[in-house]
This record gives C-alpha cells, structure tokens and sequence, in this order.
C-alpha cells in the first residue's frame, strides 16, 4: 500500500513515459494516470475545439500554450475527483514549462495536495530515437507498443479493445527532433525548480525494463504506507 502520491513523470519524448505509467497503473492500482498528450490527442480525435487547435501544435511539434494545457489538465484532475489530500494520481507529459509548473503549484497549494515527488526518466538519445520508428499507440487509451519490445498480440490491433493502432503524426524524424530540442531548451529551469524544493529525482536506464523496477523501489522508499 502507498499513502497518497502526487507524481510528475517527466522525461524526452520516447524516454517511455507512457510505458512507466502504464506498469505503475498495474502495480499501484490506486493511482490515477493523465497524460497530456493523449488529453490533446483525445481532444483532436473527438475534433472539439481545443482538439481543433491542438492538432497544429502537435503536428509541427511546438508546445500547446501554457494557460490551456493547464485548465485542460486541472480540469481533467478535478472531474476525477482527485484534487484532494487522500489521492493519488501522476502526470506524464506536464508540466512543460516553467509556468506551467508554477501554475499547477498554485492550483495545488489551494487544495492543500501539493507535488509530493518528480523523477525525471533519463534515456539516452540514441536509443530514444530508435524506438520513435517502431512505436504505435492506440489513441482512445493511449496505450503504447512498440513493435520491437511489446508488439501487439495481432500486428496492428490493440490487444484489449481490438480497434487499430495508429502512427502518431508526430513521430517522424523532422517533428520529432524539434520535439527532443524543445525539450532539451525547457527542462533545465523545471528540474531546477523542483531540485530547490527537495523533490526531483531522477531514474536512468536504457530499457524501460531497466528503469521500471528503480522507480518502483523509489517510490516504495519514499510512500510505502
Ligand atoms: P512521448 O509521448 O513520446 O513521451 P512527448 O512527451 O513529446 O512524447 P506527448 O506528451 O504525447 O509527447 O505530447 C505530444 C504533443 O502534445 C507535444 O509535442 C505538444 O504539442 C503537446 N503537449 C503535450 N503536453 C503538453 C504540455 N504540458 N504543454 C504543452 N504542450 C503539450
Ligand atoms: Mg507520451
């Protein structure tokens, strides 16, 4: 058992981000999940407004901006009902950006449930972007495969709905790498951020299967009841 854990899984894009979430979801099953990116990518598919304008964002790789990625995400917390101090939950993907980051905390400190740990996924490049061409999602739940590692059980098909798996448009060498220097160019006041409030951590493998049991022993270490 775990008491209450408010997690910010951050790392590049491809660094598995998806993937930890997915195995923490199974191995803790009190946490709840929310991944910005598949909140937006949900948003494009279901073509509302938001999803709308998101698509432009995603598909040249450029940060959705500050102010909407966070009311999608507060909102996304708020109507599961987990903004209070007895829940737990994890955000992939978020924040992105120093203001986004302050936002959350002052949303949070409202709710008396601030960010109780931040780890930082730490992949090398040269295997994130080997993985970028054998990845395939499926989109309503955001479920990950990559063709080399965990294949589908039926090539193209996602093994618990059975609906088709999608590239993501974003996944191409050009967007991709915009994506990875975006990210190199933002991180750095995030992480020192978080490192001068006592809570960044970071977990560093080659494989996920490297990585998934050291952040599992870090957060028991820290929120085994
Ligand atoms: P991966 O899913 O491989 O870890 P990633 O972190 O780049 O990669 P997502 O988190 O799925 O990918 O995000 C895809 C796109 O959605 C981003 O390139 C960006 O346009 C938008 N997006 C997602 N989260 C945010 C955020 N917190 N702030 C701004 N834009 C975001
Ligand atoms: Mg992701």
């Amino acid at each position: 058992m775990l008491r209450p854990l408010r997690l910010l899984l951050l790392g590049a894009p491809g660094s598995g981000k998806g993937t930890q979430t997915s195995r923490l979801l199974k191995q803790f099953p009190t946490i709840e999940a929310f991944s910005t990116g598949d909140l937006l990518r949900r948003e494009v598919a279901a073509k509302s407004e938001i999803g709308k304008l998101a698509s432009n964002y995603i598909s040249q790789g450029k940060l959705f901006p500050d102010e909407l990625i966070v009311d999608l995400t507060i909102s996304a917390l708020s109507s599961h009902q987990v903004l209070t101090s007895d829940s737990s939950w994890l955000l992939d993907g978020f924040p992105r950006t120093l203001t986004q980051a302050k936002i959350l905390d002052q949303k949070l400190n409202s709710t008396g449930a601030p960010v109780s740990l931040v780890v930082e996924l730490d992949v090398p490049e040269s295997v994130i972007l080997e993985r970028i061409e054998n990845r395939w999602v499926h989109v309503p739940s955001g479920r990950v495969y990559n063709l080399q590692y965990n294949p589908p059980k039926v090539p193209g098909i996602d093994d618990v709905t059975g609906q088709p798996l999608a590239k993501r448009d974003d996944d191409n060498v050009e967007v991709f790498q915009k994506r990875l220097d975006t990210y190199r160019q933002t991180m750095d006041p995030i992480k020192t951020y978080y490192s001068e409030k006592g809570i960044l951590q970071t977990v560093s493998g080659e494989t996920s299967d490297i990585i998934f049991p050291k952040l599992v022993e870090l957060i028991k270490s820290k929120f085994a009841a």
